[in-house]
């Protein structure tokens, strides 16, 4: 028998939304150029000259989709491998998280 569809539970105003959406583009557009080369030009350098292992060097994880970090957040992207950590999504999802949430500190 069809499962009830649970109501989502809004625990933000669209107001708060809002704001860390804002957060959330303007932390990634510093990023987004920089040195002359575009994120995807980087990501593409990166893995053609240094294939992943799959295994996420943050947790270990072997079992998850990887992919290169920049460590350097808000600084010109560099074609140095020791600049970037290979995350598995997870890690990566909390790291741009931490990122958010400075910015809105320092926006507040
Ligand atoms: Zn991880």
């Amino acid at each position: 028998m069809p499962e009830e569809p649970q109501p989502i539970r809004r625990l933000r105003t669209p107001e708060h939304n809002a704001k860390i959406g804002a957060a959330v583009a303007a932390s990634r557009n510093g990023n987004w150029k920089g040195a002359g080369a575009s994120y995807k030009a980087i990501h593409k350098w990166l893995s053609e000259n240094f294939p992943k292992s799959g295994v996420c060097e943050s947790c270990g994880a072997s079992d998850r989709r990887t992919a290169y970090a920049f460590q350097h957040h808000g600084q010109p992207y560099t074609r140095l491998r020791e600049h970037y950590r290979e995350w598995c999504w997870s890690c990566h999802h909390r790291a741009d998280w931490k990122t958010v949430r400075a910015h809105l500190r320092k926006t507040a």
